[in-house]
């Protein structure tokens, strides 16, 4: 059955955006309610073959790329639009709407990710080897950090190694939950390289990029999540793994630096994501009531349910304008890292908390895989873990501002 009902993805343009800006939201949006949105279920499998899937997932990509509107995250020197966090924010909570937009507009974690880092820390020959084909759309990738025996809300603690050997690092080491891990071309992994004595706590690390057909690379399971057996997050073996020393991403030691950057990037992406979700959650919701009778009367006469009208209303409202305001405090240059923890940890509640109220609202049916909510609800859930778990994110707020108070100077809630 296809998803039942769903208001029209409405945007008009905002006033105080860039007549470009608002340009992309119309035609992003264009795209994702008139095309991507009427196909979900060919694109999820549910209908037709797999050949049919492939063929029209390849055509809307061929679509958003003649629309100038490719890897929207990416400088224009490298393929993509050059769009700031600002903008962004403001398209990504559009594109959001259909869970396959992400990968149809090239802009897929952890693909975005391993983009930015390669422009980042790169070499021209790493860019032309790994990014150009990544961006292209011709290569997966993924990024292979956290480790089973180890903390990953404490990436410090990371085991696994790498040791120079000739012209050759020899990579030994278990990770697990490397997303993407099964169609990847290549993989960034996170090594120990630098001995205990040596440089600060954050300089032990360093990123290195390893083709997952060299020997060594042993992918011994897909972990299951949440029931899912055949899904993408992979357990992985290094065992005496060997890559060119040139495979090494920016000066040994810098691994741990380019982790943060990347998840810090991430965590504002993820967070522009569930705002577009929970928006579509709220349009299913809204629209449900008006048309489902129950003990004489449209759900929306009924009180509870307007109660979950208005608190979603606010839920939307608030994490979409911190999403907002911390993609300004990143464009115009400010520490952005309390905003971003602050993000992490408000917007994936509010996520969880808009699509568990459209859920009930649409009773046995919003558990069902009729409608994008029971996925919505399982990423919801996921992300208050992934990226660094919400504990670890309120310590990090609570800490900076208490710097702040401890160097003589109040909160300043309007700092940029
Ligand atoms: C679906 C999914 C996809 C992922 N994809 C990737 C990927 O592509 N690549 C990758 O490298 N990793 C990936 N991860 C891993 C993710 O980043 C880690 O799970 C996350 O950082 C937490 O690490 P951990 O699971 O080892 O939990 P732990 O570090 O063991 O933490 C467990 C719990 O301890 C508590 N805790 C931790 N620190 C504190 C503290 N200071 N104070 C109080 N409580 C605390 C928190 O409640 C936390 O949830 C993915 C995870 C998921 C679920």
């Amino acid at each position: 059955m296809s998803i039942p009902s769903f208001a029209p993805l409405t945007v008009s343009p905002i006033p105080s955006l860039p007549d470009e800006v608002n340009q992309i939201r119309l035609d992003t949006a264009a795209i994702v309610s008139d095309h991507i949105i009427p196909k979900e279920d060919v694109l999820a499998g549910r209908e037709g073959s797999n050949e049919e899937r492939q063929q029209l997932y390849y055509e809307f990509q061929q679509y958003v790329k003649s629309s100038n509107l490719w890897a929207p995250h990416l400088p224009r020197e490298y393929g993509g639009v050059g769009m700031g966090f600002l903008g962004l924010a403001y398209m990504n909570e559009i594109l959001a709407w259909s869970p396959f937009s992400g990968g149809i507009f090239g802009i897929q974690a952890p693909n975005s990710g391993n983009m930015q880092i390669l422009i980042k820390y790169g070499t021209e020959e790493q860019k032309k080897k790994w990014l150009e084909p990544l961006v292209a759309g011709e290569m997966q990738s993924g990024f292979s950090m956290t480790e089973p025996d180890n903390a990953g809300s404490d990436p410090r603690s990371i085991q696994t190694r790498a040791v120079r050997d000739g012209d050759e690092w020899v990579i030994n080491g278990r990770k697990w939950f490397t997303s993407n891990a099964r169609r990847a071309d290549f993989v960034i992994v996170m090594c120990r390289t630098e001995d205990e004595d040596s440089g600060g706590a954050n300089d032990k690390m360093t990123q290195i990029i390893v083709p997952t057909d060299t020997p060594g690379f042993n992918l011994v399971r897909s972990v299951p999540v949440w029931g899912h057996t055949r899904g993408s997050h992979g357990e992985i073996v290094y065992k005496d793994c060997r890559v060119p020393l040139e495979n090494a991403l920016g000066q040994r030691g810098t691994g741990h630096a380019a982790a943060q950057e990347r998840l810090g990037a991430g965590r504002v992406y993820h967070c522009m994501n569930s705002v577009g979700q929970m928006w579509r959650a709220f349009d299913l919701m809204v629209k449900r009531t008006t048309e489902r009778q129950v003990h004489g009367g449209l759900l929306e006469s009924k009180q509870f349910i307007q109660g979950f009208i208005a608190d979603s209303y606010m839920d939307i409202q608030a994490a979409r304008l911190m999403t907002i305001h911390c993609a300004e405090v990143i464009d115009s240059g400010g520490d952005p890292r309390t905003e971003i923890s602050a993000i992490k940890v408000f917007v994936p509640q509010a996520f969880h908390r808009v699509v568990d109220r459209a859920i009930q609202v649409h009773g046995a049916m919003g558990v069902s895989s009729d409608t994008p909510l029971s996925g919505m609800y399982l990423g919801a859930r996921t992300l208050r873990i992934a990226d660094g778990p919400d504990e670890v994110h309120r310590v990090l707020i609570a800490k900076n501002v208490l710097k702040r108070y401890h160097d003589g100077m109040a909160w300043d809630f309007g700092r940029y």
